[in-house]
């Protein structure tokens, strides 16, 4: 037999000992399980997340758990799942009784019934979240690892417990957690594993997209996003819940014109803004930002591929996605609508960085121009390493008269400064749509350049406006 191992250690927390002493009232044989011990292992990151499981009533567990604590916090119960929560500190504890599980062929819910830990164990998504840390007085700390969880944390692999097959028809979100965990940590899905997600491909059609958008976020969140992306569209997942991306996949050659494939183009983009940025909503704009080119493709003879209103297409087709996949429809949904819609903003000025043409940008991108640039610098994919450098300045000059720009015309936050009642009072008008030409022409001679973004330049302006329009100015005294 080998030897125990224990991490006693890992579980100097107060709150342990105040678990296994209720555990040990209740009689209950109880476990730390799950990520805390992957993370524990793998020296990930703080584990918050603390999940228990107990030989026994997991809701009760908590509330005796819950009496011990100095702060006797409040105990949530989930009386469907049989599970009850606790916040402590920082930390989330989430409690179970040990159980076996057996699944409905239409539905991701087990039917549940009492079991050893062994029988919870087995019901794990994976080996490295099977593991488990022993809170019992006779062998407190010690490693609990039927499934050897341990050698596929240390060869870097995601396999399940039971057989693969099963595990992910039971539950077909386990197909996302894999690909989610591969992404994350940097693990490769073992064989049989991958041959049964592709095999079950079809099954995520019973997952919420809640659920679905869940790991799409991690998936995006995580150091190498592509990683996630390649794996959803592989095994054939992806086409599922985001074919507008999958539409992108493919290179079209006409006349010996070929156009790049922008599925890889856009995983690479997300790749690059990961290096970058957190902002997950960012990573979404960069993931999404040539959606519209599958519908906009077209070649035109002499010019070659054209990908024409490609971004005004995308940011549309920003909110159909949303809405599908009940992402919020807010201002984060709007922010990549915006993102989508002027990605080929900053390379359009390239070729002539004016004054003015700078001014537009930021007027359009207000506080978001940052996020903007480095979008369109992810853009840049070329393996070419002149053509690479030559972009990034290009960028670079854009940035820099950004800076100038800003200090000398505060256009970011730009507000007219002749307001709509001033010009009715000034002509004497209703509300009516001269109002608005004047105002537009003024915001023009701005951004142009014509006039300094001034009060008094463009009091005047809008005085000759009017006299323009066949206006006549009321005496005022
Ligand atoms: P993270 O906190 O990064 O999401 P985690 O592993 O803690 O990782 P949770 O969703 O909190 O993820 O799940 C806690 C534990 O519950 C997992 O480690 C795993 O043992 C188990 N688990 C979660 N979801 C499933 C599932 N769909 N099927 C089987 N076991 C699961």
């Amino acid at each position: 037999m080998s030897q125990k191992i224990f991490y006693r250690e890992a579980l100097t927390h107060p709150v342990f000992k105040s678990i296994a002493h209720a555990a040990a009232q209740l009689d209950y044989p109880t476990y730390v399980i799950g990520g805390f011990v992957r993370d524990l292992l793998l020296q990930r990151k703080k584990p918050v997340d603390i999940d228990v499981v107990c030989v026994g009533d997991g809701i009760k567990l908590a509330k005796e758990v819950a009496k011990l604590l100095p702060q006797k916090p409040k105990v949530q119960v989930f009386k469907t799942y049989g599970t009850a929560m606790l916040r402590h500190e920082a930390m989330e504890l989430e409690f179970v009784g040990a159980r076996k599980e057996s699944y409905a062929i239409d539905s991701r819910n087990p039917h549940v019934t009492p079991g050893t830990l062994q029988d919870d164990q087995r019901r794990r998504d994976f080996t490295i979240n099977a593991m488990a840390l022993s809170l019992n007085e006779t062998d407190f700390g010690a490693f609990v690892d039927p499934f050897d969880g341990m050698t596929d944390l240390k060869n870097k692999v995601i396999r399940t417990p039971l057989d693969p097959d099963i595990t992910y028809s039971d539950d077909p979100l386990r197909m996302l957690r894999a690909i989610r965990f591969a992404s994350q940590l940097g693990f490769s899905i073992e064989e049989a594993s991958l041959q049964a997600i592709k095999d079950n491909a079809h099954r995520i059609k019973i997952i919420t997209p809640e659920r679905i958008v869940t790991e799409l976020n991690k998936i995006l969140e995580s150091p190498k996003p592509s990683v996630g992306f390649k794996l959803l569209e592989s095994t054939g997942l992806l086409v599922y819940f985001l074919p507008e991306l999958t539409a992108l996949k493919g290179v079209d050659e006409i006349e010996g014109e070929r156009h790049k494939d922008n599925f890889y183009h856009s995983l690479e983009v997300v790749d690059n803004i990961a290096r970058n940025t957190d902002d997950l909503w960012l990573r979404w704009a960069a993931l999404l930002h040539d959606i519209g080119k599958a519908r906009t493709k077209k070649f035109i003879k002499g010019v070659g591929w054209t990908f024409h209103a490609h971004e005004y297409v995308g940011s549309k087709m920003v909110y159909r996605l949303f809405k599908r996949l009940k992402m919020p429809l807010n201002d984060k949904m709007k922010f990549v609508q915006k993102m989508v819609s002027m990605s080929s903003r900053p390379i359009d000025i390239v070729g002539e960085v004016t004054d003015s043409a700078v001014r537009r940008l930021v007027f359009d991108a207000g506080d978001d121009i940052e996020s903007l640039m480095t979008l369109c610098e992810a853009d840049i994919t070329t393996k070419n390493a002149k053509r690479y450098q030559k972009y990034h300045h290009n960028f670079k000059l854009v940035r820099d008269k950004i800076v100038e720009v800003e200090e000398r015309d505060r256009i970011r936050n730009f507000q007219p400064p002749i307001s709509g009642e001033l010009i009715m009072k000034t002509f004497n008008l209703r509300p009516s749509k001269e109002i608005g030409i004047i105002k537009e022409a003024i915001k023009n001679a701005i951004l142009d350049g014509e006039i300094p973004n001034e009060y008094e330049a463009s009091y005047q302006y809008m005085l000759q406006k009017g006299i323009d329009l066949g206006l006549t100015p009321v005496q005022s005294d």
